[in-house]
C-alpha cells in the first residue's frame, strides 16, 4: 500500500485503484483534497529552495541511480503497469525500459545543458562585453500526466524537472498512481531530498487547484484536449506544456515494402490497446494495393489475441475502463449508421475491445475527425499522394504520421507537407524515442517533450554581462 509521502497533512481519503482486466484490486491510495492544497505548496517551496541549490553533479547522480534502481525492479515496475494500466506484459517491459532511458537522458542533461556564451562582439557596439547566460530553474512546476504510459510519461516530466533544479507537485492519472508513487519512491531512495518531488493524487479538482495555485511557474500536462482546454483557462501566467491527443495518418503507397507496411501497421494500430496518443488510427492505402492490403490487414488483425495482459502470448490487453469502452463502441456505431463497412472486431466484452476495422468512414464521423484512443482502425483508399497528404492533414490536430514509401521523392515530399509533429518513413506513427523532440504541431501544441527539449521548456535563461571598462 502506497500513500501520499506529505508530513501532517490531513488527508484521509482513499480511492482504490483496481485492475482494469479482471477488477480485482491493486491497490489504496491517500488522495489530496484540493482544499489541503496549502500544505503541498509549502513543500514544494521548500523543496524548489533545495533543488536550485544542488549542485548539477548531485541532480545527474540521483538521476543515474535512480535509473539503475529502475533497471534492478524492472520487473517488479512491469508487473505495477500491467495490474494498474491493462498493458500487455511486453508492453510494460518495453515501458519500464524507456523509463530507464529517460532517466539516464535526464541525468545527461543536467551536466550538459547549463548555458552558453553569448558572442556580444558580432555586431558592431557590444565589443567591450563579455557574458553568458545559464540554465536557471522555474521554481515550482505542476505536472500531470495520463493513465496510458503510467510509469514512462512521469519519468519524461520528472527527469527533465530534477535536471534542471526545479521543484515537482505531481498529479498522477488518478486510475494509475501506484507507479508514479513507486517511481518518486525510488528518486528519494537515490538520494533526492524528498520535498523536491511531491506525489498528489486526486481528480480533477486537485488538478485544478495545482493548476491555479500562484507559486506554480509552469504547467507540465499530458493527456486529453478537453482537460488541455480547461488547464490553459484556469492556469493564468504560467508557462503551459501541453501533450495532447492525436489521430495520426499511415499513408502506404503501392511502391511500400507491403509486409513491413502491413506489420508496422498492425502493431502501431493496437499497442496498448490503441490506448495511445501516437496510436495508428487512419491507414490510407494507395488503391491499386488496397484490396490486398485490406485483406492481409484484416487476417492479420483477426489472429491477434486479446485477453489477459499477464499471458506473454497477449497481444491486446483491456481497455482501462468501462466507460472507455462504451465511448468507442458508440463512436464505431455512428460510423456504421453513417455508412462506413465494420471489416472486424467490435464485439466488447468486459473491458476488452478486440481488435475493429472500418473502411469507407465517412469524413464527417467523431471516428474519423476525433482521436478514437481505442484498438479501431479505419481503412480509407486513395489515388494520388497529394489527396492521401490532404486526409491526413484534415483534423485540427496531429502528432505523429507515418508514410511506407519506397520512392525517396514521396517520402520527403509528404515529410515536408504533412502537418505533424514527427513524420516516420518506413515506421507506423507510432514510434517514439525518448531523446527525440515530441509534440502536436496544430491547435493546442505547445512545447516538446524529449529530454533535452523538455529541459529547456523547465528552465529559463539568465544572463551575466560584463562590461570591460577599460580596454
Ligand atoms: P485526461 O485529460 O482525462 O486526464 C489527464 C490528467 O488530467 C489526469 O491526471 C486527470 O486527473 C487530470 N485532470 C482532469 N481534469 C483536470 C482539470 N480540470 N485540471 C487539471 N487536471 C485535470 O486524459 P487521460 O484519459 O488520462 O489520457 C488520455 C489522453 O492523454 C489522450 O487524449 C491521449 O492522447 C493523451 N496523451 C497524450 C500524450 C502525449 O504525449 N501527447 C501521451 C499520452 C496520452
Amino acid at each position: 500500500m502506497h500513500s501520499v509521502s506529505l508530513n501532517n497533512a490531513p488527508a484521509v481519503q482513499h480511492i482504490t485503484v483496481s485492475n482494469p482486466f479482471d477488477g480485482s484490486i491493486v491497490g489504496t491510495v491517500v488522495t489530496t483534497s484540493a482544499d489541503d492544497i496549502g500544505y503541498l505548496l509549502e513543500r514544494a517551496r521548500r523543496g524548489a529552495q533545495i533543488a536550485r541549490r544542488l549542485p548539477r553533479y548531485q541532480r545527474s547522480a540521483i538521476l543515474e541511480k535512480a535509473a539503475s534502481a529502475v533497471e534492478k525492479n524492472k520487473e517488479e515496475f512491469a508487473l505495477l503497469i500491467v495490474r494498474e494500466a491493462g498493458k500487455t506484459i511486453t508492453q510494460a517491459r518495453k515501458e519500464a525500459t524507456r523509463c530507464i532511458n529517460t532517466l539516464k537522458l535526464s541525468a545527461d542533461e543536467a551536466k550538459r545543458n547549463a548555458g552558453e556564451v553569448i558572442p556580444f562582439d558580432s555586431y558592431a557596439g557590444s565589443e567591450t562585453r563579455q557574458g553568458w547566460f545559464t540554465r536557471e530553474p522555474l521554481g515550482i512546476i505542476t505536472a500531470i500526466t495520463p493513465y496510458n504510459d503510467p510509469l514512462n510519461l512521469v519519468a519524461h516530466k520528472l527527469g527533465p524537472a530534477i535536471a534542471g533544479g526545479n521543484a515537482v507537485l505531481l498529479k498522477p492519472s488518478e486510475l494509475t498512481p501506484l507507479s508514479a508513487l513507486r517511481l518518486a519512491d525510488v528518486l528519494v531512495e537515490s538520494g533526492l531530498p524528498e520535498e523536491i518531488v511531491t506525489v498528489a493524487i486526486g481528480g480533477a479538482d486537485l488538478g485544478k487547484a495545482l493548476v491555479t495555485a500562484r507559486d506554480v511557474r509552469m504547467i507540465s500536462f499530458t493527456g486529453g484536449f478537453v482537460t488541455g482546454e480547461a488547464i490553459a483557462k484556469n492556469a493564468g501566467l504560467k508557462k503551459l506544456a501541453m501533450d495532447l491527443g492525436g489521430n495520426a495518418p499511415v499513408i502506404v503507397m503501392e511502391n511500400s515494402d507491403f509486409d513491413a507496411a502491413v506489420e508496422g501497421c498492425v502493431s502501431g494500430a493496437y499497442w496498448a490497446a490503441g490506448q495511445n496518443c501516437i496510436g495508428t488510427q487512419r491507414i490510407l492505402v494507395q488503391r491499386p494495393i488496397y484490396e490486398q492490403f485490406r485483406t492481409e490487414f484484416v487476417a492479420k488483425t483477426k489472429r491477434l489475441k486479446t485477453g489477459n495482459p499477464l499471458e506473454a502470448d497477449t497481444d491486446v490487453g483491456p481497455m482501462i475502463a468501462e466507460r472507455a469502452v462504451t465511448r468507442a463502441a458508440a463512436m464505431v456505431d455512428r460510423a456504421i449508421s453513417a455508412g462506413a463497412t465494420l471489416l472486424c472486431g467490435n464485439k466488447p466484452s468486459g473491458n476488452l475491445f478486440p481488435p475493429t476495422v472500418l473502411e469507407n468512414v465517412p469524413s464527417d464521423c467523431d471516428v474519423w475527425k476525433e482521436e478514437v484512443f481505442a484498438p479501431i482502425v479505419l481503412l480509407q483508399p486513395f489515388d494520388k499522394l497529394s489527396d492521401a497528404i490532404e486526409m491526413a492533414n484534415s483534423p485540427d490536430y496531429s502528432l505523429h504520421a507515418g508514410i511506407f514509401t519506397n520512392d525517396l521523392e514521396a517520402a520527403l515530399d509528404a515529410a515536408s507537407r504533412i502537418d505533424a509533429g514527427g513524420v516516420m518513413i518506413n515506421d507506423s506513427s507510432d514510434y517514439r524515442f525518448d531523446a527525440m523532440p515530441f509534440g502536436g504541431f496544430k491547435y493546442g501544441s505547445m512545447g516538446r517533450e524529449g529530454v533535452r527539449f523538455a529541459y529547456e521548456d523547465m528552465t529559463q535563461p539568465k544572463v551575466v554581462c560584463i562590461n570591460r571598462l577599460k580596454t
